[in-house]
């Protein structure tokens, strides 16, 4: 899947201290392949893969972030953009009602839509009416007014009253989809309905006489809203099919359905840039409440699939001290780590989040994760009071502190002298550890060393 993919490619910069020329232009290779391959169109592929070469080449030196992660970082954010950036909300009419109308192909989606549509609107304090204008497809009137009672909201249908299916059906057919959905919207107007979704007729394929069709309601009931409604998986037909319905009626948001399939990103990833307008609400199934307003950063780590990494690279962000976390990586690959820095960095980390799941997530840090799991809150303050019974000597190089220094420390911390051995033990490890990481992942900071 892209996700495989794209998590893939990222994930053979994992390692890398410093990320030349020829690693970008690799990984930005392999993400051209993925999202090719899931049918992402080709000039929105074109745009996306020269953003993210020319700000991975041109990246400030983050404190908090080693160059893979910044890539990540970048990646996500251009995703983000490339899907809409911010949500975008529906505009209501100053002068209600609101005016809805839906469109796309037969099977996109739209009367299910219509249904969850109506029913998050009534939720916000609306009261939507569903208006059946789609006469051409046998059983769509009354699968309207079913999809409507679900929801429990109300449906305008040609011939109120008329019993639906079989014979009620040449009843409906004998009805023009323009008139219907204008007094759809007159009777909301009167019965002071305040959102009026129009559910229209789709085709299996775009045709003239559907345009027409469509065209033609736009033009009778003035919509605020045109929702072009676009089923994820159909790939690269999503293409010409968004940009037939965008010439052809003139869209103002589009609805993506059937995420919950393993849509592979092409459409979601397309649209925008086809149509121009943004995607305003995803669809995730088949019932009701399997709606959401569309939200391009989550679709983004969605497509990305490495939503760990990226909370990762948040809470880096937001907690790592910059200045500190230089000086300590320096010392780290200069081999001159203290006890002090050595509980600094422990008291850092622990402010980063549970420590389990935190160094779980650090690419390579499983050696790291297991000299420092076992450390609790608790421990941790053990672990201060033991290093502030040294001296600033023994804090620096803690080689000096002999047998019965180390019982002096014992008593006066509270602890035992096997407390104080571990302790001692564990940082001549980590130190080891951590200066062969900072050479083999890039530390923060430590970028300097492998130029
Ligand atoms: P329309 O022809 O555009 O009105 O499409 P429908 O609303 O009739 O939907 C066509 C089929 O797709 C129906 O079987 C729906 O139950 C199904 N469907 C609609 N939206 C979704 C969705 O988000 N996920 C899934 N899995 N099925 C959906
Ligand atoms: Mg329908």
């Amino acid at each position: 899947s892209l996700s495989d993919r794209l998590t893939r490619a990222l994930t053979d910069l994992r390692g890398k201290g410093r990320l030349s020329d020829a690693d970008i232009d690799r990984t930005a290779r392999e993400i051209r392949l993925a999202l090719l391959d899931a049918d992402v169109s080709l000039p929105v592929v074109r745009g996306f893969i020269s953003r993210v070469k020319e700000r991975a080449k041109g990246a400030e030196v983050s404190g908090a972030l080693n160059p893979a992660q910044q890539i990540v970082k970048i990646v996500n954010e251009e995703l983000v953009d490339v899907l809409g950036g911010e949500t975008r909300r529906i505009s209501y009419a100053k002068t209600p009602p609101t005016v809805i109308m839906l469109a796309g192909l037969q099977g996109a989606g739209k009367t299910t839509l219509a249904g969850k549509l109506g029913a998050w609107l009534k939720k916000q304090g609306h009261t939507p009416l569903l208006v059946a204008a789609d006469l051409q497809r046998p059983g769509a009137v009354s699968q309207l007014q079913i999809v409507g009672e679900r929801a429990g909201v109300a449906v305008y249908a040609p011939h109120p009253g008329t019993s639906v299916g079989g014979e009620g059906e040449l009843g409906v057919s004998a009805a023009d989809p323009i008139d219907v959905a204008r007094d759809g919207v007159a009777m909301a107007e009167d019965k002071q309905y305040d959102v009026v979704i129009v559910d229209t007729a789709g085709r299996l394929g775009v045709d003239a006489e559907l345009m027409a069709q469509a065209a033609g309601i736009r033009d009778a009931v003035s919509p605020d809203e045109v929702l072009f409604v676009l089923d994820a998986m159909i790939g690269q037909d999503a293409v010409g099919t968004a940009e037939a319905f965008s010439q052809g009626v003139g869209i103002t948001g589009v609805v993506l359905t059937k995420l919950d399939g393993d849509a592979r990103g092409g459409a979601a990833l397309s649209v925008r840039d086809i149509t121009g307008v943004p995607i305003m609400f995803a669809s995730s199934g088949e019932k009701l409440e399997d709606f959401d307003v569309f939200h391009p950063d989550r679709m983004a780590s969605r497509i990305l699939g490495m939503g760990d990494v990226l909370s990762l690279i948040e809470q880096a962000e937001e907690h790592w001290d910059a200045q500190q976390a230089e000086a300590t990586a320096a010392k780290i690959t200069q081999g001159d780590l203290t006890l002090e820095d050595f509980l600094e960095q422990m008291l850092m980390i622990r402010k980063m989040g549970p420590i389990g799941n935190l160094l779980g997530m650090l690419p390579g840090a499983g050696q790291m994760k297991d000299a420092l799991s076992q450390v609790d809150d608790k421990q941790l303050d053990r672990v201060q009071a033991i290093i502030r019974g040294m001296t600033p000597a023994e804090r620096a190089d803690p080689k000096i502190i002999n047998a019965s220094r180390r019982l002096r420390i014992a008593n006066g911390s509270g602890v035992t002298v096997t407390e104080v051995n571990q302790l001692v033990d564990r940082f001549f490890d980590a130190k080891k550890m951590m200066s062969q990481m900072a050479g083999r992942m890039g530390m923060p900071g430590s970028r300097r060393n492998n130029r």
